[in-house]
């Protein structure tokens, strides 16, 4: 049987205390009784060896509580058994129904009570009334004198009752307490956790924010995903037409892999239906299951996480996990919030680029402005320097252009402008850059391409613009121009650098100067 309460050590009252002052009341009064001559003069011995024990108990019992010495559990038990034991021998050798000493098993009874369980504090007052019963059985031969005996006994039960009734009570409100307790620990240090969570995820959103390169962002993302929410494998996919989703960035392991990949075919049904709902998507278990091809062989559980921006799905967010139901809500919060974010920044990044296009291009012809020329020519410069390669530039005037516009008005000179544009166009290579460089006047800059190549490109141009007639108007006749360049090349011209413009623009001066539709090479 459970003798002993499991105590708990914070919510009870410590009665302890009290009990002891009471026990050191009773001994006081033990003896007052022994020199008042409550116990007979023969039993006197008896009751002064009683005093003494109890003493003994008392002082023993106190200084090892004290010194932490003891289990206080144990120690009470001693205490019961030994108060029980002599207070029946004192009520025994007192006089029996006429001793007064009954009136400390109130204080074992009511000890017993709050100390012990109910079932055991039950046997214990059992145990009193039956000591009590065989010490007075003698005199109960009255039916008054068998009810002053019940009289007696009567408080034991109702301090039973009533002590272990409260005690039980109390101490079942502690233990449901401290669940509580333990409870609000837990969830405030999660809550803790999820808040440091959120302000580094919070921070970096800002960076991702502030990337105005495509590939940046998505190197960041992967970045949070890898080392903020420490996912053991996840990737980043860019919808690509209507259903089809290319691979961006993956993180396995720790290792971002930024390499693009189409993602295979039937491989993307989940994500599309997940691009489709707004919504991310938790899967506790993916075997079995045919409509995502997972990023690691082992892989168990999956999160998708939309990334929307201005209403617009642009891709999705894509979490694994070898562990079957790894992924929580809180998790799932979160890593839609990184989709979000990742989202707006890819969008932010990918309009930046227009922009960026959009002040780089001359509206007119749509070839690169004057801007842009200069950032390039600066740029090639220093990789011809670096790679101590040739590189080449063209200046290119058109012959009597005002005398076209005057004639024919400037809507037939942007008709002409534009249709030069595209002859250019056409005369060099991929890697050649043509751009406006001012009104009539056209530059193109040939990277590792030496004078002989330059020329023969100058001259392709010259020929092609000499045989082309632009459609100008309804009542115009097709109208021909032609142009004068200029062409120079470093090193072969001799000259710094950082000369090759005012080169390129002075032998184009000189084509002027031999007649115009001419190619002149300095
Ligand atoms: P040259 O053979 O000596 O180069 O004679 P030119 O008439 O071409 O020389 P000039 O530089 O004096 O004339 C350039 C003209 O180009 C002046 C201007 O009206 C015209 N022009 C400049 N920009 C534009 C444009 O955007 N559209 C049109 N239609 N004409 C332009
Ligand atoms: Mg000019
Ligand atoms: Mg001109």
């Amino acid at each position: 049987m459970k003798i002993y309460h499991s105590r708990g050590n914070a919510l009870l009252p410590r009665i302890d205390r009290i009990f002891l002052i009471a026990r050191g009341i009773a001994i006081g009064l033990l003896f007052a009784s022994l020199y008042l001559d409550f116990i007979p003069e023969r039993h006197f011995l008896v009751g002064l060896t009683i005093g003494a024990i109890f003493t003994l108990h008392y002082v023993i019992f106190i200084f090892a509580v004290r010194k932490r010495k003891l289990d206080l559990r144990h120690a009470y038990l001693a205490t019961m058994v030994l108060d029980f034991t002599l207070t029946t021998v004192l009520i025994g050798i007192s006089g029996g129904f006429g001793s007064i000493y009954f009136i400390l098993y109130y204080l074992i009874a009511a000890m017993a009570s709050y100390m012990f369980t109910r079932e055991f504090a039950g046997i214990i007052t059992l145990l009193i009334t039956v000591g009590y019963l065989a010490m007075v059985y003698v005199e109960l031969d009255s039916l008054r004198n068998l009810l002053i005996a019940c009289f007696r006994l009567s408080p034991c039960w109702v301090a039973y009752t009533a002590i272990s009734y409260v005690a039980e009570f109390l101490r079942r409100s502690e233990v449901r307490m401290l669940k509580l307790f333990d409870t609000l620990n837990r969830r405030t240090s999660e809550l803790e956790k999820i808040q440091a969570q959120l302000e580094t995820i919070y921070d970096n959103s800002r960076i991702l924010a502030g990337i105005l390169d495509v590939d940046a962002v998505i190197k960041a993302v992967m970045q949070i995903v890898n080392i903020v929410l420490k996912y053991p494998a996840a990737a980043l996919l860019l919808q690509s037409g209507e259903d089809n989703f290319i691979f961006r960035g993956r993180a396995i392991d720790g290792d971002i892999n930024l390499n693009i990949r189409t993602a295979p075919e039937g491989s993307t049904i989940l994500m599309n239906k997940v691009a489709r709902a707004g919504a991310p998507v938790r899967i506790i278990d993916i075997q079995g299951r045919d409509d995502h091809v997972p990023l690691r062989s082992d892989t168990r559980s999956v999160m998708l996480a939309p990334m929307i921006n201005r209403n617009k799905t642009i891709g999705i967010l894509l979490a694994e996990s070898s562990i079957p139901g790894s992924f929580s809500e809180r998790d799932e919060k979160m890593f839609w919030v990184v989709a979000r974010s990742a989202a707006m920044a890819i969008d932010n990044a990918a309009l930046h680029r227009q922009m960026e296009e959009l002040t780089t291009i001359d509206n007119l012809t749509g070839a690169f402005n004057y801007r842009y020329f200069v950032d390039k020519l600066d740029e090639e410069k220093r990789r011809a320097a670096r790679y101590d390669a040739p590189l080449s530039l063209i200046m290119l005037d058109i012959d009597h252009f005002k005398k076209l516009n005057d004639s024919f008005g400037h809507e037939v000179g942007n008709i002409v402008l534009k249709g030069v544009t595209q002859i250019v166009r056409g005369c060099i290579r991929d890697t050649d850059i043509s751009c406006r460089y001012g009104g009539e006047e056209f530059a193109v800059i040939l990277p590792q391409t030496p004078l002989d190549d330059a020329q023969r490109i100058a001259k392709r141009i010259r020929v092609m613009i000499e045989r082309t007639t632009f459609e100008v108007g309804d009542n115009i006749d097709k109208q021909g121009v032609t142009v004068s360049i200029g062409v120079t090349s470093f090193p072969e011209n001799g000259h710094p650098q950082a000369e090759l413009v005012r080169l390129a623009d002075q032998a184009m001066y000189r084509a002027k100067g031999v007649g115009r539709n001419a190619v002149v090479a300095i």
